[in-house]
């Protein structure tokens, strides 16, 4: 299959290997800052095969990870009010709240529905004219433009009951956070490929030259990540920094210019808290006044709500590629994906998950 084989085929990825192990003189730590990437490299076992030239920790861009758990929280008890269907895509359900998940309000009577599109959960506005319909817009760079779109849709229909829970993040200010903080590791970094196909890869460049980081923009198939890796490798090998596209059949420097004006007309740049991480100044995306009528945090009454996190939780390290999953003493005991006390490891995308899946399970191994 076109734009898929090719980028899984073993010679190729053999070549890849063999060329990043004759370049790397020494070992280099690199993050990757997507969670689907964080399970491709382990799913196909490039952290192992690569164990002595790069050191792989894994970065914040699991979206489910980093959704504060305060907004969880208020997801919960809007969900639970007996007018509301409260919609949001499936990955969001199993995570834990303080001390409840949105199956479990489900289980008990909760009008909860997983949709695939925000423009389903408008659909279903327009259906029950009689309810208040909330969609759950939580992600990245990548899904603010289609919630973006379903509040546009909405106020040119002019539903009333239509809302969004907004806890939109965007990465760069979360990867400025962590490259500049005192403890950081990071030498260099894969970026996320499906962010940059709607940011394109500008706003990186600030980054590479203010951090002194090579920063690649890659894929998510193996050969894409070995390409990636061995970019990253070359450019710390000779000192280098700055950004080079190694996802060029989908990412352009500019983005999207579409997505990016839809969402620069119905969103506007906040600071948001990120789980485990904290507050980042201007790292996430609230609605704008004009669109008000459609935030669910000012039509429903949500903002006393004080979150407590799990004490034994390290999620936060993890997302800043401080600490591996394996160093967490619940890591497979107390918390596993059946069990899951953190984000990352319920959400299909995150670290905890990956290492539990793959079984990366030593604690303090390098893998
Ligand atoms: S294993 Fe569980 S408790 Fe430990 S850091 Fe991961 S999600 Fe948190």
């Amino acid at each position: 299959m076109k734009f898929l084989d090719e980028y899984r085929d073993p010679a190729a990825a053999r070549a890849l290997l063999e060329r990043i192990r004759a370049t790397a003189t020494r070992r280099w730590t690199v993050m990757e800052i997507c969670g689907g990437q964080t399970h491709s490299l382990l799913r196909h076992g490039i952290d192992v095969l690569l164990a002595e030239q790069v050191e792989l920790v894994h970065g914040p861009g699991c979206p489910v990870c980093v959704t504060p758990l305060e907004t969880i929280d208020r997801a919960l008890a809007i969900a639970a009010r007996p007018e509301v269907i409260f919609t949001s895509f499936g990955d969001m359900l199993r995570v834990p709240g303080s001390s409840d998940d949105l199956l479990r309000v489900k289980s008990r009577g909760g009008d909860v529905r997983v949709v695939y599109s925000p423009l389903e959960a408008v659909r279903l506005a327009r259906a029950h004219p009689d309810r208040q319909v909330v969609f759950l817009a939580v992600g990245f760079e990548t899904t603010a433009p289609g919630n973006a779109m379903a509040v546009k849709q909405a106020a040119a229909l002019g539903l009333r009951n239509f809302s969004l829970l907004v806890s939109h993040v965007l990465v760069p200010p979360a990867v400025a956070a962590i490259v500049g903080s005192p403890g950081n590791r990071v030498q260099g970094l894969l970026a996320a490929g499906h962010v940059c196909t709607v940011m394109g890869w500008r706003e990186y460049e600030a980054l590479a030259e203010q951090y002194r980081l090579p920063i690649v923009p890659t894929g998510f198939e193996p050969v894409d990540l070995l390409q990636g890796l061995l970019a990253c490798v070359e450019m710390l090998e000779r000192g280098e920094h700055g950004v080079v596209n190694r996802y060029g059949r989908a990412v352009r420097a500019e983005g999207n210019p579409a997505a990016k004006a839809v969402v620069e007309e119905v969103f506007t740049v906040c600071d948001r808290p990120w789980r485990g991480l904290g507050v980042i100044p201007r790292s996430g995306l609230r609605l704008r006044d004009a669109y008000a009528a459609f935030d669910a945090e000012r039509r429903f009454p949500v903002d006393a709500i004080r979150p407590q996190e799990p004490a034994v939780c390290i999620s936060g390290e993890i997302l800043q590629g401080r600490r591996r999953p394996p160093e967490c003493p619940a890591f497979g005991t107390d918390c596993t994906p059946a069990t899951p006390l953190g984000a990352t490891m319920v959400s299909s995308e995150g670290a905890c998950a990956a290492y539990y899946r793959y079984h990366r399970t030593q604690a303090g191994r390098t893998p």
